[in-house]
Parts: structure tokens; sequence; C-alpha cells
């Protein structure tokens, strides 16, 4: 047989076997669907099966447990102590106590880790003294073990007030403290010169598309204008020497990252930014990628097979129910992973 004939044949089997995949996998989308759409009718055991790939378990010694197993991945993580809006400020003490059990436990347990807060968790719509006096006292704590603390960012109420709590924290000379900005947002580009004039090689972030779905007036709505947006502030991250850490499972803002840094020439080891801090602990030179639990975690094995460093973003706590739900639901693959998880549970690896 000549090459020609053999290189069709190929083709063609190649051919019939990706329809037979897009098929199959479009049959499986149709009964994941189903399950997501029956999910809050399930009883809990099943939703825990799904939800299990994205929470670590409802307490911190699940959450030091996978991350000890996950040592081998070479990988490091943040800790979120699952919880949104609070109702009143008991709530919020609840959150500042088990903070502190989480810096313990990992200092206890020598782990790679940092920790992610929720400013609404610990008071910031009911009382913004009490919500800074909570995240000066967990900070307080974290820059005694050298830990570093992102305040995680909300919707579009807290923007500024999250903004601005991180200024202060760093004006009361705490430089363990970054926030969050959210691609999706106009403003976020005016942000992060802001921040990056008042804060200098200090200032740290956490880079994403963001979650929430904001106003057309104040955000970008197409999936195509967040990502060019998204990338846009990444790149001046990078230029103004901050340290940047990007979260995205999505290959285009991936793939955008990976050139800038190149065209920077950073690397884990080396970052010639002249505008850039010294590396601190528990950190990169310069930049990271973050992955949430349970997602992608194939590309994040092979960023860091690559060299970078990478970071999970491991949540836990009581409220895994809400939070497994939502991450369901929020993305219109998750048919076929929940549909996976279920009918084949060997292949559900984080
Ligand atoms: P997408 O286009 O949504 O996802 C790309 C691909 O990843 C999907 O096509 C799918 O294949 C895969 N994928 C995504 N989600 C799942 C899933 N649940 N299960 C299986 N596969 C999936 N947002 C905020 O507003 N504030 C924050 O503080 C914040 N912190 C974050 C921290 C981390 C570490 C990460 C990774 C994200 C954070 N986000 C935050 C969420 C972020 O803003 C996005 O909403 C989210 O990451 C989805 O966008 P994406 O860039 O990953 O792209």
């Amino acid at each position: 047989m000549n090459w020609a004939l053999k290189l069709e044949e190929v083709r063609k089997s190649y051919k019939e076997n990706s329809q037979i995949s897009h098929s199959l996998r479009r049959h499986m989308g149709v009964i994941g669907q189903f399950i997501v759409g029956m999910l809050p009718l399930a009883p809990k055991f099943v939703v825990k099966r799904i939800a299990g790939r994205y929470v670590a378990g409802s307490d911190i010694h699940s959450a030091i447990t996978l991350m000890k197993e996950m040592h081998e991945e070479n990988t490091c993580f943040t800790i979120d102590v699952l919880g949104e809006e609070i109702t009143n400020l008991d709530e919020a003490r609840f959150f500042v106590d088990e903070y502190s059990r989480v810096l313990d436990a990992i200092v206890k347990n020598e782990i790679d880790a940092n920790i992610s807060l929720k400013p609404t968790a610990l008071g910031l719509l009911l009382n913004r003294d009490v919500a800074i006096e909570n995240i000066k006292e967990i900070l307080k704590k974290a820059a005694i073990n050298d830990i570093f603390v992102r305040l995680d960012m909300e919707d579009h109420r807290v923007t500024q007030e999250t903004i601005d709590i991180v200024l202060l924290m760093q004006e009361m000379g705490f430089e363990n403290i970054g926030t969050v900005l959210q691609g999706r947002l106009f403003r976020t580009e005016e942000d992060i010169k802001k921040i990056c004039t008042l804060l200098g090689p200090l200032s740290d972030f956490r880079i994403c598309k963001g979650i929430y779905l904001e106003p057309q007036d104040i955000s970008h709505t197409s999936y195509q204008d967040i990502v060019n947006a998204t990338n846009d502030c990444i790149d001046v991250m990078l230029e103004s020497g901050s340290y940047t850490a990007i979260a995205s499972h999505d290959y285009p803002v991936i793939n955008h990252s990976l050139d800038k840094l190149k065209e920077l020439q950073m690397s884990f080891e080396n970052d010639p930014r002249i505008n850039s801090a010294d590396s601190r602990v528990g950190k990169g030179s310069g930049y990271e990628f973050q992955f949430l639990l349970g997602v992608r975690g194939d590309l994040r094995r092979k960023l860091s097979a690559q060299g970078h460093l990478t970071r999970v973003y491991v949540p836990y706590g009581t409220k895994w129910y809400e939070y497994g739900i939502r991450r369901i639901r929020e993305n219109p693959d998750i048919a076929w992973h929940a549909t996976k998880t279920l009918l084949f549970p060997w292949t559900n690896r984080r």
C-alpha cells in the first residue's frame, strides 16, 4: 500500500472516530443536562458525588488531607472557607475563627498554601468598620506566619470597597495582601494603573474574567470581548511589574499569557522586569497560574511540567452543596463532566 493510500485510510478512520465521539458526546451531553436539571431534586449524596470534584470536604481536615494527597502534582494552594454574604455579624466571627484554624493548620502541616477571603463574609455589607477589623485580625496572624492573603472580588457593589481595604491595609504596613480584578469590568484597566501607582512593586493581583454577570453599562458581556479585555489587563499587570496570578482555564487566555511571559522573558526562575519586587515567600518570580479545584487539572499539570508555578483554589466548608451546584450550573460543558462523574467514576481525577 502506498503512503498516499495509507494516509487517506488514516484520515477516513480519524473522521469516523471523531464523528462517533462527537455524537456520543452530544448524546451524553443531553443526558448530562437532564441530570443537571434534576440536581435540586436529587438526594444530597448524588449531588455530593458530583460536587465532590470541586470541594475538598466540609472541614479543614479534609482540605489538608486533599492537599497532602496532591503533593506529587507539584502545585501550591489557596484555601477558601465556603460562604458569602452574611446576614449578621456573628456569622462573620465564625469566618475569622475558622481562618485562624486554617492558618494554624497550614503552619502545622507545612502546606505550601495561602488564603482567600470574601469581604462580604467578613461583614463588609453590614458594617464596614467591623469588616476591616476582621480582615486585619486575619491578616495580622497571616503576616506573622509569612502567609499571603487574597481578597476575592465579589460583585460590583463592593469593587471599590475591596480595593480600598487592600490600599488601607498596605498603608498600615501589611504587605501580605492583594486582591482580584475582573477582566469583564470596564473599570479594571484604570484600577490596575491606580493601584500600581500607589503600591508600586507591592501590587499583587489575581486576574480573572469575573464570575458575576454584571450590567452591560459597566461590563463586557460577550465571550470574545471578555477574553480580549482580560488579556489586555494581563498585559498591563505584567508590564507594570506587579505580581500577576492568572486565574483562567480558558486556552485563549492562557496562551495569550504564555506569549506575553515569553515576550517579557519571564519564567519560574527569572523575572527580568526592572519595575518588579523581589520574589516573596510562597510566590513565583512575578507570576503564577491559578485553577479551581476539579477544573482542567490536565492543563494545570501540563503547565507545571513546563516549569510554571501553579496554584489550586481549594474551597471547603459546610456550604459545599451551594458551591457545588453553582460550579455545575455555571459551565455549559459541565453536563458532560456530570455525566462522566456518575457513569465513569474512575475518570474522576481532579
Ligand atoms: P471559561 O470559558 O468559563 O472556562 C474555560 C473552560 O474550562 C470551559 O470550557 C471548561 O472546559 C472548563 N471549565 C470551566 N469551569 C468548569 C467546571 N466547573 N467544570 C469543568 N470544566 C470547567 N471570579 C470572580 O468574580 N472573583 C474571584 O475572586 C474569582 N476567583 C477565582 C479564582 C480562581 C483560582 C479561578 C480559576 C477563578 C476565579 N474566579 C473568580 C472565576 C473566574 O472569574 C471565571 O468565572 C471562571 O474561572 C471561568 O472563566 P475561565 O476563564 O476559566 O473560562
